[in-house]
């Protein structure tokens, strides 16, 4: 029988009935496993041949070191940092994700944070509740015409760039990697679209390469009136970077779902400020995304276990050497 281990405990999936029928099926066993670092995941999951990981303990190469039987390690989720892709590949464990579960979830929040920004939508929510009536100045910005630019142009970037090209939005956007087929968007370079937008949105995984990709000098291109949207990942934006030029007035808002740390401490400089709104990582949350996450999650391991393959696989250059199920 193979053995599939659950890192964490996902409150509202348990106690798991539909991934253990389906796993049932193919002769695997469900273990659900909490385990506070790595060594008691090594401990609890020494038999493992996939271990499906949402947020901690992450797979370093440490861990991976220690576990011989492991064939497929997947994130419960579109980002996969938590696990040392590189060491994967190089003692032939396959990493997979759940790659398209929530695109319009996170585009569509994307989007609600945008116009909740362009049409002070909390600021006006707070001065209803309070009775205040046509309270200040109107500082509502219009979409339409306004010029929008997505960064990142995958999966959830393309959704959001093609909707607020509905809006009446010029769209720019800038993918180092992808070529957008959507006339509505004309692909610029990072720092023209920097330049030129009245709205950020930011669509790029975390990696190396985009760890702080808004930094002092980049956000510092941005027009003194723009907002920057983040839904991706909270280390692509250096926090000190945007507080700073929020204080500075060199930056007109933020709307941001991630960040550098999660849940954002209490003391955070980016609470309490009438320019900032904050959701606590919600974006990809629906009933829908719930349900098409974990049949992403079991299908791709059935499918693996049943194939020793699947296209959920984001290191398929292990495929001459992968360790398959042991
Ligand atoms: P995707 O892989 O389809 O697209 C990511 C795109 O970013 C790719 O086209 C890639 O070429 C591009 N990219 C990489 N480096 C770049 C750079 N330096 N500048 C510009 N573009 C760059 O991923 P997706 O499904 O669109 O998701 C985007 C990100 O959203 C994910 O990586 C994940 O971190 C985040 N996400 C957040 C939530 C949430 O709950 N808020 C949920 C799901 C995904």
């Amino acid at each position: 029988m193979s053995s599939v281990v659950q890192l964490e405990y996902v409150g509202d999936l348990a106690p798991y009935d539909e991934e253990t029928a389906a796993l049932a099926e193919v002769g695997a066993e469900l273990t659900v496993v909490r385990a506070a670092d790595g060594d008691a995941l090594v401990e609890a999951a020494r038999d493992a041949n996939v271990i499906w990981v949402e947020w901690t303990p992450h797979l370093t190469r440490d861990v991976l070191e220690r576990l011989p039987k492991l064939g497929l390690a997947i994130r419960w989720g579109v980002g996969y940092e938590q696990i040392d892709v590189a060491a994967a590949t190089e003692l032939g464990i396959a990493v997979a994700n759940a790659p398209a579960y929530c695109t319009e979830d996170v585009a569509e929040h994307a989007l609600a944070l945008l116009l909740a920004v362009s049409r002070q939508v909390v600021y006006r929510d707070r001065q209803g509740q309070q009775g205040l009536w046509r309270h200040g100045p109107a500082q509502q910005r219009r979409l339409a015409g306004s010029t929008v630019g997505v960064v990142g142009l995958g999966r959830i970037g393309r959704h959001v760039a093609h909707v607020a090209g509905a809006f009446g939005a010029t769209v720019l956007g800038y993918d180092p990697v992808v070529t957008s087929t959507d006339p509505a968007v004309r692909q610029v370079s990072f720092e023209e679209l920097l330049a030129a937008s009245d709205f950020v949105s930011v669509h790029v995984p975390l990696t190396d390469g985009t760890r702080h990709l808004f930094d002092t000098d980049t956000l510092a291109l941005m027009r003194p009136h723009a907002t920057l949207v983040n839904t991706s990942r909270g280390g692509v934006v250096s926090q000190a970077a945007l507080v700073e030029a929020l204080d500075a007035g060199r930056l007109g808002a933020a709307a941001l779902d991630v960040f550098e740390q999660e849940p954002l401490p209490a003391d955070n400089p980016l609470r309490g400020r009438a320019n900032v709104i904050l959701t606590p990582h919600e974006g990809a949350n629906s009933p829908q995304s719930g349900r098409d996450l974990r049949r992403a999650v079991y299908g791709a391991t059935v499918e693996w276990l049943t194939t020793g393959w699947t296209d959920a696989i984001v290191n398929p250059s292990i495929r001459p050497h992968a360790r398959g199920v042991r």
